[in-house]
């Protein structure tokens, strides 16, 4: 490829660095930026900047968030006695779209996986720990996906708080056969969970 002038190169070689864009899509994004009017990119750039010093980690359920603790966390509105452990934000920001939970959040930060070197110490079971202590919380809802990873992770949980938070109820999301599917369709795990977890009608 001709080379492209400095001050082009170095933004391309930045955009290039965003998850998806290669060099050609990243070179494109930089084009496309030139025609931006300047107040947008002045914008766009000012965005960029601010976000490090604008955004927070809830020090109470580990989101991002514009202020400290987050709204969900500080809303006098929302069960206080019900906590919904997620593995990432995007689970959190999916749950809340639903508009139908109104407790509180936790985010794991991640899931048991040795081989990929995420071991407990790398979860957020000290926030945890701590959420628990204050002695609100009488359920938590483990909402971590349906993997292995999320299965051992489940069952660490559920020893760490049988161990060390007895009496408390551990809850998961309830396994089983997607709304609008038929029977004969289904993969066996599927199958298989939805018997073990059948309920009563
Ligand atoms: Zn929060």
């Amino acid at each position: 490829m001709h080379k492209l002038p400095e001050p082009l190169q170095v933004l391309v070689d930045q955009i290039a660095r965003l998850p998806g864009l290669g060099p050609k899509s990243a070179l494109r994004c930089a084009l496309a930026l030139l025609k931006w009017p300047e107040a947008e990119t002045r914008r766009l750039g000012k965005g960029i900047h601010d976000l490090r010093d604008d955004l927070h980690l809830c020090a109470v359920c580990g989101s991002l968030a514009a202020s400290d603790p987050c709204s969900i966390c500080a809303d006098p509105v929302r069960a206080r006695d019900i906590l919904c452990l997620v593995t990432d934000w995007d689970s959190l920001l999916t749950l809340e779209e639903g508009n139908f939970y109104t407790g509180q959040y936790l985010i794991l930060g991640g899931l048991l996986a040795p081989l990929d070197n995420m071991h407990p110490e790398a979860l957020e079971l000290d926030r945890l720990r701590s959420r628990l202590r204050n002695g609100e919380i009488r359920e938590i809802v483990l909402a971590l996906g349906a993997t292995v990873e999320a299965d051992s992770t489940a069952t660490y949980i559920r020893n760490l708080i049988a161990r060390e938070f007895p009496g408390l109820k551990v809850s998961r999301l309830a396994q089983g056969i997607p709304l609008g599917a038929e029977v004969r369709f289904m993969d066996r795990e599927t199958l298989r969970q939805s018997l073990k977890y059948r309920q009563e009608l």
